[in-house]
């Protein structure tokens, strides 16, 4: 079972909205089509079996309307595992997260602090960490917010309190916090809920050894940031060749992690 659990949906305006912006700094090097018909059809053509879908806001007021399209839209293509998102200055935010995790059922939550202009730490996002807590709910979280798509040391470390509080929430550490790596690592070692993924940064793969993934078995995850990335499949496959992992090791990041954290998307897990 391979798992693509980083990939990108939006609604089509937002969709063509990120496309302007991203392809203005790529020199049009994204191959993949924006819509969310483009990514279903892409995650395929690359050979995985599934993907977490994971829509962002970019400011407040954003997520309701994209969080009710995730779990309308995105749920006709049976290998998405649709995905919530939420800004900190959502008003309402305890109502949005009970009405996206609770009620629509969605089993994958992203925050994307650079794009949102906000820390892990405000304060507001408490009833998020409860909720998803409870319900064992993986956040996926780009921590870095004050440089393009970087994570400083400090950045990572504002999660802490949040670990701290809620020992068994999953939390998927974006890009492995690269370049803040080590701290990653350190703060791995600190909380067990703590996971991170793979996904590169514009044309940066993350620079992690196979010694680090084999010192948190089944804590890392795969990501190819589809339909927003630069790179191609085969950069992805070298990286991986080249941490010389075991094939279980191997299995766990391109799929077992991910399950053990979302599960499947309801129709595969049917059809096993
Ligand atoms: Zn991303």
């Amino acid at each position: 079972m391979r798992i693509d659990s980083h990939v990108h949906t939006f609604p089509d305006r937002l969709a063509l909205a990120v496309r302007a912006h991203l392809g203005a700094n790529s020199n049009g090097a994204l191959l993949d089509g924006p819509l969310l018909a483009d990514v279903a059809a892409s995650v395929q053509a690359r050979g995985f079996d599934a993907a977490w879908a994971l829509p962002y806001a970019h400011r407040p007021g954003v997520a309701q309307g994209v969080n009710e399209w995730s779990a309308l839209e995105v749920t006709r293509y049976p290998w998405l595992l649709a995905g919530a998102t939420f800004h900190p200055g959502d008003a309402n935010l305890a109502e949005l997260v009970g009405r996206a995790l609770r009620e629509l059922g969605l089993r994958v939550v992203k925050l994307h602090c650079a794009v949102g202009q906000f820390s892990a730490a405000d304060p507001r996002l408490a009833p998020l960490w409860e909720t998803a807590s409870a319900l064992r709910v993986p956040i996926v979280i780009h921590a870095g917010h004050r440089s393009g798509g970087a994570t400083e040391e400090d950045e990572v470390d504002e999660l802490i309190p949040v670990l701290s509080a809620h020992p068994d929430l999953p939390i998927v550490l974006a890009h492995s916090g690269y370049p803040a790596i080590s701290r990653t690592l350190e703060l791995m070692s600190r909380f067990e809920c703590l996971y991170a993924d793979l996904t590169p940064v514009w044309l940066s793969p993350i620079p992690i050894t196979g010694a680090s993934i084999r010192r948190f078995p089944g804590r890392f995850l795969f990501g190819s940031d589809a339909p927003n990335s630069p790179l191609l499949p085969q950069d992805a496959q070298n990286h991986i060749q080249a941490l010389g992992l075991t094939e279980r090791e191997e299995e766990n990041l391109l799929g077992g992690t991910a399950v053990a954290l979302a599960g499947l998307p309801t129709a595969i897990a049917d059809s096993i």
